[in-house]
């Protein structure tokens, strides 16, 4: 059995639209696939109506969250979320603000670029979203139609860095609030690629101690963003929290080069998560 829980279609900043995640997901020949947009659940009917016979189709989301640390700037983390009710009040509108904050954070990265003379526009970039959950790989294309930089890649090593001048940081989700709505939600809460140490900054153990201690049911461990060392270092974190531990490609269509099915999840801990989520199921054509 072959499983990847963590993908992204158009619906946020992936490029393949819901149904054509759940196509590439069966010609991979993975059995189960979970469709996790940033922020929204608007995928999840599209994705569950195109599976063909004998793929499963979990719902999920990655929600945009925050760490605090005592001292120091919040480091962005981000929460998978998996089987949690799409109509629990508090985590819905918690993911419409959201949101709402990435379409204004997006504005401000794209008036600053065009305002320096980078041919970009916010009217043409929010057209060509389709209404979808808008992020930096948005602006990343339009830099690249714009002829500003070559590739995607190179517009996220430069002019969107998170040390770059045109950076904007979001007001994500605290992640203990976080976990705490997608529990209550009847979700399962795993914590999304910990140490993806080239994306920034990244948490310690405490914090990883602390979101347990909040509910956290999970730990992303095989992750393509993940070094081997990094992949030992969460697997046993996850064995001494009692976390169950997962694995997935973060698919993202043509807007990232790492194919579906990278990296899979053992069918065990996929068991135990499916046993833990109670606001909806996995469904199976
Ligand atoms: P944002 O959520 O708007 O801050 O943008 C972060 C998103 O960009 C995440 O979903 C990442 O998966 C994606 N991302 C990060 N680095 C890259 C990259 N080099 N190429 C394409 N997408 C990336
Ligand atoms: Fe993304
Ligand atoms: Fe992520
Ligand atoms: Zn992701």
């Amino acid at each position: 059995m072959r499983i990847d829980l963590h993908t992204h279609s158009a619906v946020s900043d992936g490029t393949d639209t819901p149904a054509g995640v759940v196509q590439a997901a069966a010609a991979a020949g993975l059995d189960v696939v979970a469709l996790t947009d940033h922020d929204t659940t608007d995928g999840w009917a599209e994705a569950i109506a195109s599976a063909p016979a004998g793929l499963t189709v979990v719902p999920g989301m990655e929600l945009s969250c925050r760490w605090f640390p005592a001292d120091g700037p919040p480091v962005s983390v981000h929460l998978l979320a998996y089987l949690f009710d799409p109509g629990a009040p508090e985590l819905a509108a918690e993911r419409q603000r959201l949101r709402a904050e990435r379409l204004s954070r997006g504005e401000r990265i794209v008036t600053a670029l065009a305002a320096d003379g980078h041919p970009v526009s916010w009217t043409r970039l929010v057209e060509r979203s389709g209404g979808g959950v808008v992020g930096r790989p948005h602006v990343a294309r339009a830099l690249v139609d714009a002829g500003v930089v070559g590739s995607v890649d190179e517009a996220f090593a430069g002019l969107l860095h998170h040390t770059s001048p045109y950076y904007v940081a979001k007001a994500d989700t605290d992640v203990l609030e976080g976990i705490a709505l997608v529990r209550a939600a009847g979700g399962v809460p795993v914590f999304a690629h910990g140490l993806a140490r080239s994306r920034g900054r990244v948490v310690g153990d405490a914090a990883i101690a602390a979101m347990a201690g909040a509910g956290l049911l999970g730990l992303e461990v095989d992750h393509p963003d993940h070094v081997p060392a990094d992949r030992d270092l969460l697997r046993g974190l996850a064995g001494d929290l009692d976390l169950l531990t997962t694995g997935s490609s973060d698919y993202h269509g043509s807007n990232k080069t790492t194919p579906i099915a990278a990296c899979t999840t053992d069918p065990d801990q996929y068991a135990r998560l499916v046993s833990l989520g109670t606001g909806t199921t996995p469904a199976t054509a």
